[in-house]
């Protein structure tokens, strides 16, 4: 009777946004005006300055066209994200994707000539934007793409770069996907032998029982050491790629182009590296206490992320609990915050029914055009489940806190990206763990804390030093298999302090990281929101309610500043000096002890 209604309020309102689903008319009117004006856009870029009045009014006009034209793609990208998720088997919704990739990559193109235009602009022109209140408040932005370009070849070659980067660079990537897409293992479990996916094994790796834990692991090693080789060339050709282009600009450093993605300095970067590095070994007695609780002497490098198996069996939370929970905990850092999360469930911006056809994952995605936000999760009940949705309405909050700005002004990096996400699901968590009803619960929730800081202190870092050291060895030339192996390992053993029985010398392989060609080193800029995330907390802790104010001036700037000037003005963090990284981990490590006493008890 009730079960229509609960499940109503579990599904989200895109209705409100384009009526009609993937058929959509009213959807499909503003793709149609959009493309019409991104086309014409792109001409008016290629055949100009005859079309400009003066060059200063055209520069103006050319980069508030872009700012529109920008923003209604997102919007564009958001509502087409939202219907592929909700049904991966719409057929409509791929169609459009298609369409809004066109689109974009139109615009792309177009973006290209802009900038080239404001690198020709004399100064006296670029003054004069800046100088204009129109533009005042993209100032950063417009400074930004004038500097990056810069610091490229003359636009032709660029240009020739990225045509040959679909065949080359980007083919690498997509080769390593496809060489995944086909692998598959045979696995005996419980007596049943089935064949499985590598994501398939990677899940049964984690949650197998103890005893299985290891043999599945051989299964998973020997899997890719069988494809080693295709992997070695992907990653290979891929940076040989990368550095061939990174030597003919000048650059010196592969971090070059992932530091100025994250707007990060060298110091900032080094400063954390070093914090984390003269913190691991406090990780160990954790892993100590975890490997007893596992029955094993010392952990492996997949036992790290398995669940403690004295999960009992607890009543499921229902998500009206979990809404009331999540406002609830919000409530005691911001009532500004909590008043939104709850305006999130009852405006229906969040899709969390748990059922078939759904993409797996969570995402929150931002409707600019319209100024609201949708938060994509399956909800089945679980204390995970419940730090998810905060994690997704903490990313929602952080859009929400900008709406008013200039889109331009709101694009963040990947490492501020999850600042405020991971601050809304660390408060919740805590909370979690506070009202744990025993000490197996709370055993749990601490394992997954604790975990979580293991895999940003020591499994990134680890990623980060192969990664490195492997673009070192690059510059001289190929590194076959057996090196990347020895790499890999050397990293881990560095990162781990030499904690582990057992290491995952194909990790190079098995993690896609490596391979994404969008976006370089993809592994500091997650340890470095993890970490600011959790620097803030311990001063929203310290500070008490009075810091919330500071919190959403600090979150309007994330699209408009480098993070040493944003931490420097809004918290005045020196992110280039080791204290500020300092606290971030104490804070993030505090309940460490709690844990160890709390599995002794229980051994
Ligand atoms: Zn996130």
């Amino acid at each position: 009777m009730g079960g229509d209604r609960v499940s109503e309020q579990q599904r989200w309102d895109l209705e409100s946004l384009y009526a009609g689903g993937s058929h959509s008319p009213a959807f499909r009117n503003f793709l149609d005006d959009l493309e019409t004006n991104v086309t014409s856009f792109s001409m008016v870029l290629q055949n100009t300055p005859g079309a400009m009045q003066s060059p200063d009014m055209g520069l103006k006009a050319v980069i508030l066209t872009m700012q529109d034209l920008s923003k209604r793609l997102r919007e564009a990208g958001a509502f087409v994200s939202c219907l592929t998720a909700q049904n991966v088997h719409d057929a409509e919704a791929k169609t459009l994707q298609t369409r809004v990739n066109r689109i974009r990559s139109t615009l792309k193109s177009a973006l290209a000539l802009l900038d080239e235009r404001l690198q020709q602009a004399g100064e006296s022109s670029i003054q004069a934007l800046f100088d204009d209140p129109e533009l005042a408040p993209l100032a950063f932005t417009i400074e930004e793409r004038i500097e990056r370009s810069k610091r490229r070849l003359p636009a032709e070659q660029e240009r020739l770069i990225a045509r040959l980067s679909a065949d080359g660079y980007i083919a690498w990537g997509e080769l390593y996907d496809t060489i995944v897409g086909r692998m598959a293992a045979e696995i005996e479990m419980e007596g049943r032998r089935e064949t499985v996916s590598m994501g398939q094994l990677s899940n049964r790796m984690t949650q197998a029982a103890q005893r299985d834990r290891d043999r599945l692991f051989d299964v998973w090693e020997s899997s890719w050491a069988r494809e080693a080789d295709l992997c070695a060339d992907a990653l290979n050709h891929l940076a040989g790629f990368r550095l061939q282009v990174y030597e003919a600009r000048g650059w010196h450093s592969v971090l070059e182009e992932p530091l100025e993605m994250n707007r990060m300095s060298r110091e900032t970067l080094e400063a954390m590296w070093d914090a984390v590095a003269r913190n691991q070994e406090r990780l160990l007695p954790y892993f100590a206490a975890k490997a007893r609780l596992l029955g094993v002497e010392k952990l492996s490098f997949v036992d790290v992320d398995a669940p403690l198996e004295a999960s009992a069996h607890r009543r499921a939370i229902s998500y009206e609990e979990a809404r009331q929970f999540i406002v609830e905990q919000f409530a005691a850092f911001s009532p500004e915050m909590a008043a939104f999360a709850d305006s999130c469930f009852e405006r229906r911006w969040i899709e969390a029914e748990d059922r078939p056809g759904k993409r797996p994952g969570g995402f929150c995605t931002s409707f600019p055009v319209h100024g609201e936000s949708r938060i994509f999760v399956t909800f089945s009940g679980t204390p995970g489940n419940v730090a998810t949705l905060a994690h997704e309405i903490g990313h929602a909050y952080h859009q929400h806190v900008m709406r008013d700005l200039p889109y331009l002004a709101t694009q963040y990096a990947m490492n501020v990206a999850e600042t405020a996400s991971t601050f809304a699901e660390a408060i919740v968590s805590d909370a979690a763990i506070r009202a744990a009803s025993g000490d197996g619960e709370r055993l749990e929730l601490l394992n997954d804390k604790l975990q979580r800081a293991a895999a940003m202190l020591m499994n990134i870092h680890a990623r980060f030093l192969f990664e490195t050291r492997f673009y070192e060895e690059r510059k001289r030339g190929y590194v076959p298999a057996e090196r990347l192996n020895q790499l890999m390992v050397g990293a881990q053993q560095e990162a781990y302090r030499g904690s582990l029985r057992r290491y995952h010398p194909h990790f190079w392989a098995s993690k896609l990281h490596f391979y994404i060609t969008g976006t370089p080193f993809y592994n500091f800029p997650y340890t470095f929101g993890y970490l600011f995330s959790s620097g803030i907390h311990a001063m929203a802790a310290a500070e008490g309610r009075t810091f919330s104010r500071r919190y959403v001036e600090l979150l309007r700037d994330t699209g408009r500043m480098r993070v040493e000037d944003l931490a420097q003005k809004h918290i005045g963090a020196d992110l280039t000096k080791p204290d500020f990284w300092q606290s971030a981990i104490d804070f993030a490590l505090r309940d460490l002890d709690v844990f160890v006493q709390l599995a002794d008890k229980r051994v």
